[in-house]
């Protein structure tokens, strides 16, 4: 059996949140957010990130991490696009 005084906190708990929600919409100003810690940060921040230093360092690291793994990817790509390359090459020749 339901317990209908309980549902019906509930309720009265869901919409006053909703309402709250509601109600603070208006005065939230365009941002956006840290891309580490999505603390709001001002929309011209350029990285997307806040001023805490640990997000800072991730940041660094983490654009390190793509540098690394798009040479990689290069190199990993360079070693298919060479034999091909070289077959082509070679059939054109041929
Ligand atoms: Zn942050």
């Amino acid at each position: 059996m339901v317990d209908a005084k309980k549902v019906k906190e509930m309720v009265a708990k869901k919409s006053s949140q909703f309402m709250g929600s509601v109600s603070g919409a208006g005065k939230v100003s365009p941002h956006m957010h840290c891309r580490i810690c999505h603390e709001p940060i001002s929309i011209k921040a350029d990285p997307r990130i806040c001023k805490k230093i640990e997000c800072i360092e991730k940041n660094e690291k983490d654009e390190k991490n793509q540098r690394t793994v798009r040479i990689a990817m290069f190199v990993f790509f360079g070693l298919f696009a060479i034999p091909y390359i070289f077959a082509l090459a070679t059939s054109l020749m041929g």
